[in-house]
């Protein structure tokens, strides 16, 4: 995840005092985040979602017993942050005591919900509970949300849930996923957040996973994803410059930072080697360091968009094991500095800020976990590349739509 905001407060704050601010981030190693999809039964079938859910039990989940085990585990381990999520968290019948066991063991717990169970009973169930941030899902202004969500009303429920969580003073941020078929709704969504003083927006990139792989061929055109990045930005800068509180922050394409650093570049170029040093040391795609993934059946992944790839079980072995066992090829490569990723990535100048973005996007279009991020929408000037190194490395990996002819890869729906 990609703070926008943060860097963006750092630069206008820098346009004030005249000097870059120093880092606030805290030295030390700490665990992932680990994102912790507690059940995968949700009362939605959401076009892009990479669990694959649907409203029906699924059996052999972990129980609170098991989960408590591995929170001792995860804390013991250093894991700061709980995202406790789905399916839809809120139809695990013993959520709120998870959440209790979580807080009291320390960790930062907040809940990932797509708001349609949302009523006002359960909303002061949330407040009382006291999770530091709930993300509520949010895909468009309400016939394309709707749709999306594939249920008539869901639009309607999840932003009821918004104002219900809002009046009991509870954290909330918007998640929302950019791809062809909700973009025009960007700048309402935008507008949306201010208007019902919404928290935090959480712009995610469409990544190949679960339906979103499926439903790939309608991802983003590159134009609209950088124009769309030039709004947020802006927005993003003027809310700085205006001292607001209101946080932006991007997922799933961390060439955004690349992009960041060329916007502030384009504005404020006295800025721009700070701000480099800053995200070098941020360090791009987090996937299997700094993020983690815990499925139903306590699967481990090395994020949540790696459901067809399992590390390990917590049932057979710690969390804390499996982490950190490196000899899994893609744990080992993922855990390795600088990532062993080839192609354009490889020569890019942004490659220390960006990490060589996303590894599923690449498996899913080549087959290969270290050819470069077809998802990277800036051109071959822009990431420095030399006109021998563009020819030497040909076209572009083109964004083939999903086939079923072709080998998909299943996630398991049982242990
Ligand atoms: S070319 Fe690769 S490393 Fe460079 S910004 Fe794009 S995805 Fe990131």
């Amino acid at each position: 995840m990609l703070r926008i905001s943060q860097y963006l407060r750092e630069v206008a704050q820098a346009e004030r005092d005249g000097v870059y601010p120093q880092s606030r981030r805290g030295g030390g190693n700490s665990g992932p985040v680990v994102i912790w999809n507690l059940t995968r039964r949700c009362n939605l079938t959401c076009k892009h979602c990479y669990a694959l859910s649907a409203d029906h039990d699924y059996p052999g989940e972990l129980s609170f017993a098991e989960v408590e085990t591995v929170m001792q585990d995860l804390r013991a381990y250093g894991v700061p942050v709980l995202i406790l999520s789905g399916g839809e968290p809120l139809l695990r019948a013993d959520l709120f005591d998870i959440a209790a066991r979580a807080q009291t063991l320390g960790f930062y717990t907040a809940l990932s919900t797509n708001g349609t169970l949302i009523d006002a009973a359960m909303a002061a169930r949330i407040a009382a509970q006291q999770f530091d941030y709930v993300g509520i899902s949010i895909d468009g202004t309400r016939d394309t949300h709707d749709k999306f969500r594939r249920l008539p009303g869901a639009y309607d429920a999840s932003l009821q849930a918004i104002r219900l969580l809002h009046a009991q003073g509870v954290k909330t941020g918007l998640r929302y996923t950019f791809t062809d078929l909700n973009g025009q709704d960007f700048p309402a969504l935008l507008r949306l957040m201010k208007d019902e003083a919404v928290d935090k927006f959480y712009f995610s990139h469409l990544n190949y996973a679960g339906r979103g792989n499926i439903h790939r061929g309608r991802d983003a055109h590159f134009e609209a994803t950088r124009q769309a990045l030039d709004l947020l930005f802006e927005t993003a800068w003027q809310d700085a410059l205006a001292g607001s509180s209101r946080d932006y922050v991007t997922g799933n394409n961390d060439a955004d930072a690349a992009y960041l650093l060329r916007w502030v570049g384009e504005r404020l170029p006295q800025w721009v080697a700070p701000l480099r040093q800053r995200l070098v040391a941020w360090g791009g795609n987090a996937s299997g360091v700094g993020v983690a993934n815990i499925d139903n059946l306590g699967v481990v992944h090395p994020d949540t968009m790696w459901w067809h790839y399992p590390l390990g079980s917590v049932r057979e072995r710690p969390f804390s094991q499996i982490w950190s066992d490196r000899s899994d090829p893609l744990m080992d490569g993922l855990k390795t500095r600088p990532r062993p990723v080839q192609g354009r990535c490889a020569e890019c100048q942004y490659f220390a800020l960006c990490g060589g973005n996303t590894r599923v996007r690449a498996q899913q279009i080549t087959g290969d976990l270290w050819a470069e991020d077809p998802g990277c929408y800036l051109d071959d000037a822009e990431i420095g590349l030399s006109a021998e190194a563009a020819e030497r490395l040909s076209a572009r990996v083109p964004l083939r739509p999903f086939s079923h002819r072709a080998s998909s890869i299943p996630i398991r729906t049982e242990v």
